[in-house]
């Protein structure tokens, strides 16, 4: 079997600010969309893995601020995404796309545990698999885990999902109207110039791992279908 026979497996990652729809809590209407979205793609053959961020209810920095211990600020933050990876995965099973939600932290009643090869499994057999609770561990954030989850269970590429912006641009589209968005961009170069592509460490094993991520917006119809399929949309990086 040539690389080209291969299916397409891919890493999404979800931010919980989209879940969130800009709130705490989440907005059902964004995830249900995200999800309609998503069943086009399994259907058409793309194993799909996805990695939900939890920001819409805690990020430990934040928490570590208003006076909360910064690990345990860190563990509500991963407990968080979990809750996003449960309301993913009701909207996707209610589409009638099989699922598995699997957490670095262990909670049976609610997940599976992590594990790789067995999230490959389910992948060849046409379930979308749903990573919950980060990496586990405080000072990670979900960035981070995207890179590490796509790197472990061989993802072509990751596929950032933002809101409110459709790809990488030289400044902030919404503040500078002279902003151009990248086609195409380097990892060193997002690095450097500090670019909207994801956290700086998550950025770094991207480079040093040479995982292509593609940068694209979740609000336009039909763009999560398309970036799970290959649509050359928003912004790729790679060397
Ligand atoms: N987090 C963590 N370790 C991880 C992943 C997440 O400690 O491996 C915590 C961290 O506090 C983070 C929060 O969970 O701020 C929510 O994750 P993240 O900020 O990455 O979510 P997003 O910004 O994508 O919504």
């Amino acid at each position: 079997m040539t690389d080209s026979d291969k299916p397409r497996r891919v890493l999404l990652k979800l931010s919980g600010e989209a879940f969130g729809g800009g709130k705490v809590g989440i907005d059902t209407h964004v995830i249900r969309r995200i999800a309609e979205e998503i069943v086009p793609a399994v259907r058409q053959g793309v194993q799909v893995a996805i990695v939900v961020g939890g920001g819409n209810f805690f990020r430990g920095a934040e928490l570590q601020q208003a006076g909360i211990d910064r690990s345990r600020g860190d563990y509500m933050g991963m407990l968080g995404t979990v809750m996003n990876c449960l309301a993913l995965q009701d909207f996707l099973e209610q589409e009638g796309q099989a699922t598995r939600v699997q957490t670095a932290i262990t909670m049976g009643q609610v997940a599976e545990p992590y594990i790789p090869l067995k999230a490959i499994r389910h992948l060849e057999k046409g379930r979308v698999v749903i990573f919950g609770a980060g990496a586990g561990m405080p000072y990670f954030s979900t960035d981070t885990v995207s890179i590490q989850r796509s790197l472990e269970i061989h993802c072509d590429e990751v596929l950032m999902g933002k809101n409110g912006v459709d790809g990488v641009y030289t400044a902030d589209p919404n503040k500078d109207a002279n902003a151009k968005r990248f086609e195409t961009l380097s990892y060193n170069r997002a690095l450097v110039d500090n670019l909207a592509v994801m956290d700086a460490s998550a950025l770094s094993m991207a480079r040093d791992n040479k995982k292509r991520i593609r940068v694209f917006g979740l609000e336009g119809a039909g763009n999560v279908t398309r970036a799970l399929v290959g649509d050359e949309i928003g912004t790729l990086v790679s060397t």
